[in-house]
C-alpha cells in the first residue's frame, strides 16, 4: 500500500511547492481572497445538456509578495475556454460609444491616416476596429475565437484566427508589418502566458508606435468590492505598479494613463518602447501611483482586509434574496454576464432565489448559466412576469439597464443592484 500512496502524496506537495507568479516566478504564498469552487463562466449549458455534470475549480486569488500582480492558477487551457467564446462585445450600447470616441481620440492625439497601421489583439467581433476602418485607417484584428472572428470579417474588418503571443509577433515584423498603435482591450487579465504576450506587443510596435492596454483596475476592484469580476477567464488582476514592473521587464516604458469608469473602473494604459523619445511621461502616472501607494497595494497591507469585505457583500444580498422569498416576492434577474457565475456561485444563489434571468443575447437565450442552472429567456420575459425585484447581475451597466428596464415602475416593480453591497433603486 505504501508504494502506492507516497508518490501520490508527492505529487500534491510538489503542486503546491510549484505555485508560481505568473510574471515574475516568485513563490506564491499570500491569498488576496478565496470564492471557492465555481464552474467556467462562458459555458453556458443547452437544453441538451442539462443532464450532463459540469466541472468546477477553484477561485482561489493569489497576491504575489514581490511584485505586487494579483493572480489564479490556471486551470483549463485557453483554447478550451476561448475557441468557441460566447462573449460578442457588440451588444452594449454605453461599451461601443466608449470604443468610438476611443478611436477618434487616438486619431486625433497620435496623427493617424490612411498611411497608417492599427493593430487590435482580442478584437472580438469587431466591435473596436469598426470605427477606424470607417475613418479610412488600415487595420488588422488577431481574434482566436473563430466564430466571433467570422463576425468582424462580415461587418468589414480583417481578422486573423490567431493567438497572439511572440510567435505571430514576430512573423508579422519579419512582413514589415508593425503597428502604429496597437489595441489591446480587457485581454491582458485573459493571457495566462503573460510575459509571451506582452513581449509579442513590444515586438509589434513600430519604433515610436504606441501601445494601449484596458483593464480593470485592481484599486477599485477592492475598494468598490468588485470580487465578481474575479473569474477563471481572468488570470491577474493588475495595479499600476505592477503593469509597470512588466511593461518595464518587456522594453517598454508607460506614458500616460487615463481612468476609466467602463468595468467598474478601469485603466487605460500608454506605453511606448523605452528607447522612443516621442512621448512624454504625463503627470497622471505619478497621480495613479500616488492613489495606490496611498491605498498601500505596494506592501502587504493593502490586501489583507479585501476577503473579510467580500464576505459581508454575501451575507447582505443573501439575507435580502432569503427575506424577499419568505415574503412570497418574484425575483428575477437581468443579464448574464460572466461575473454572474462567481457572484451567484460564491453565494450559494439558485433558481430557488432568483427564478430565471434574461439577456439581449440571441446565444445565450435558450440557455442556461453555469453551474446554477438560472434560465436565460429573451428580456420580454420580464415584462410578461412582471417580477417584484430584478437584480441587475452586470452592474456595471445599471444605468443604462434602469433606463431600458424603466417600466417595471408601473407594477410597482423594483431594481437590485448586488455591489458594492445591496442596494434597492
Ligand atoms: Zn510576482
Amino acid at each position: 500500500m505504501t508504494m502506492t500512496t507516497t508518490p501520490v502524496l508527492q505529487k500534491v506537495d510538489l503542486q503546491i511547492a510549484n505555485k508560481t507568479c505568473r510574471f515574475c516566478g516568485a513563490g506564491l504564498e499570500r491569498t488576496f481572497v478565496d470564492l471557492g469552487m465555481s464552474p467556467l463562466c462562458e459555458t453556458y449549458p443547452s437544453v441538451a445538456e442539462l443532464n450532463q455534470g459540469e466541472v468546477y475549480y477553484p477561485l482561489h486569488v493569489y497576491v504575489c509578495d514581490r511584485c505586487w500582480l494579483v493572480q489564479l492558477e490556471e486551470y483549463e487551457s485557453a483554447e478550451n475556454i476561448f475557441s468557441d467564446y460566447a462573449y460578442f462585445a457588440s451588444y452594449s450600447d454605453s461599451w461601443l460609444k466608449h470604443c468610438e470616441k476611443y478611436c477618434t481620440d487616438m486619431a486625433a492625439r497620435f496623427a493617424l491616416g490612411k498611411g497608417s497601421f492599427v493593430a487590435e489583439v482580442a478584437s472580438n467581433d469587431g466591435y473596436l476596429l469598426q470605427y477606424f476602418v470607417r475613418m479610412g485607417i488600415p487595420v488588422l484584428g488577431i481574434e482566436p475565437a473563430a466564430n466571433v472572428a467570422k463576425a468582424a470579417i462580415e461587418k468589414g474588418v480583417p481578422t486573423l484566427v490567431r493567438f497572439f503571443g511572440t510567435k505571430l509577433a514576430k512573423e508579422m515584423a519579419a512582413e514589415g508589418r508593425c503597428a502604429d498603435l496597437v489595441a489591446g482591450n480587457n485581454v491582458l487579465a485573459q493571457v495566462p502566458d503573460l510575459n509571451d504576450f506582452v513581449e509579442g506587443l513590444s515586438i509589434l510596435l513600430k519604433p515610436d508606435g504606441v501601445l494601449t492596454l484596458e483593464f480593470p483596475h485592481l484599486l477599485r476592484l477592492i475598494e468598490q468590492n468588485e470580487f465578481d469580476t474575479i473569474y477563471h477567464e481572468h488570470f491577474s488582476y493588475f495595479s499600476l505598479i505592477s503593469t509597470i514592473k512588466i511593461m518595464e521587464a518587456h522594453g517598454l516604458r508607460v506614458f500616460d494613463v487615463d481612468e476609466l469608469k467602463s468595468h467598474g473602473g478601469s485603466l487605460r494604459v500608454y506605453a511606448c518602447r523605452a528607447s522612443s523619445r516621442k512621448h512624454m511621461t504625463e503627470p497622471a502616472v505619478q497621480k495613479v501611483i500616488g492613489d495606490e501607494v496611498a491605498a498601500k497595494l505596494d506592501r502587504t497591507e493593502g490586501y489583507n482586509d479585501f476577503a473579510g469585505q467580500v464576505k459581508e457583500t454575501k451575507l447582505a444580498l443573501v439575507d435580502f434574496l432569503l427575506t424577499a422569498a419568505r415574503e412570497g416576492k418574484r425575483v428575477a434577474g437581468y443579464g448574464a454576464p460572466g461575473k454572474s457565475a462567481t457572484l451567484l456561485h460564491y453565494c450559494g444563489i439558485g433558481k430557488d432565489l432568483i427564478e430565471y434571468t434574461v439577456d439581449r443575447s440571441l446565444y445565450k437565450q435558450g440557455r442556461y448559466l453555469p453551474g446554477t442552472r438560472i434560465p436565460i429567456f429573451h428580456p420580454d420575459r420580464i415584462q410578461q412576469t412582471k417580477p417584484d425585484y430584478v437584480v441587475i447581475l452586470p452592474w456595471n451597466l445599471k444605468d443604462e439597464i434602469m433606463k431600458q428596464l424603466a417600466f417595471i415602475r408601473e407594477w410597482g416593480g423594483r431594481f437590485v443592484v448586488p455591489i458594492p453591497k445591496v442596494a434597492v433603486y
